[in-house]
């Protein structure tokens, strides 16, 4: 059987890695249902959470929410032994591409014996050719794209679908933005994020102000 990257999986490759990036701010059960939907569906050993650095200087309330951001992604995936978190970015003093992180991924894992998995809601599809390097990135990793409602491919899109493979996902009505905001109006986020992170965000009067 020759030897393929794509979403299912084929013999040759030990271990299939996923790169899920975000703000993660925080993490919530959408992200956390959609990456275990996407590790099990396409047979992923390992999912990273690469949070992003949000802003280029380090301010001190950037630093504090690199650092929060960090631990409640720790706390939410304590217990899955498929997903993992990587500070990469975080410890980078400027704003990652895609491509930079990418590449660091790869001299961690490098083939034949890793493949390398690029997750992102599919409206990211149709901005991908306008991405630092996109050649140099589909010739790096592939990429599974989770459906979002609505989601229409656009035609400048076509040159590099041959390198999407698209999975359809439960998608929650979940934001972090609608988290955040709840935090504070002092609505309830019960079950919209891992009880660790919520008990966090209150230890740590997140998001009051
Ligand atoms: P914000 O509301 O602050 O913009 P967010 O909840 O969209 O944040 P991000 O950290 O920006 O979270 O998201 C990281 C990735 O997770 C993105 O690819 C985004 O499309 C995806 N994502 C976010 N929320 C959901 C959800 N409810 N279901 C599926 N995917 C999601």
């Amino acid at each position: 059987m020759p030897r393929t990257n794509s979403a299912t999986p084929t013999g040759g490759i030990e271990q299939r890695i996923g790169l899920f990036g975000g703000t993660f701010d925080p993490v919530h059960n959408g992200h956390l249902i959609i990456a275990e939907t996407i590790r099990d569906r396409c047979k992923l050993d390992k999912i990273f959470f690469i949070p992003a650095n949000i802003h280029p200087l380090k301010d001190n309330h950037t630093i504090q929410s690199a650092r929060h951001r960090l631990k409640m992604l720790r706390l939410a995936v304590a217990k899955n032994t498929g997903f993992a978190v990587s500070a990469f970015e975080l410890n980078r003093p400027e704003v990652s591409y895609s491509i930079d992180t990418v590449r660091h991924f790869r001299s961690q894992f490098p083939p034949p014996s890793h493949a390398l998995f690029f997750l992102l809601g599919a409206d990211n599809v149709n901005q991908f050719h306008l991405w630092k390097s996109p050649d140099a990135l589909v010739q790096l990793c592939r990429f599974i794209a989770f459906r979002r409602p609505g989601f229409q491919l656009a035609s400048e899109a076509q040159r590099y679908i041959s390198h999407f493979d698209f999975v359809d996902a439960p998608l929650l009505e979940i934001s972090a933005t609608t988290i955040r905001e709840q935090v504070k109006q002092g609505f309830s986020i019960r079950y919209l994020v891992p009880a660790a992170v919520e008990k966090y965000i209150y230890a740590n009067a997140l998001y009051t102000s």
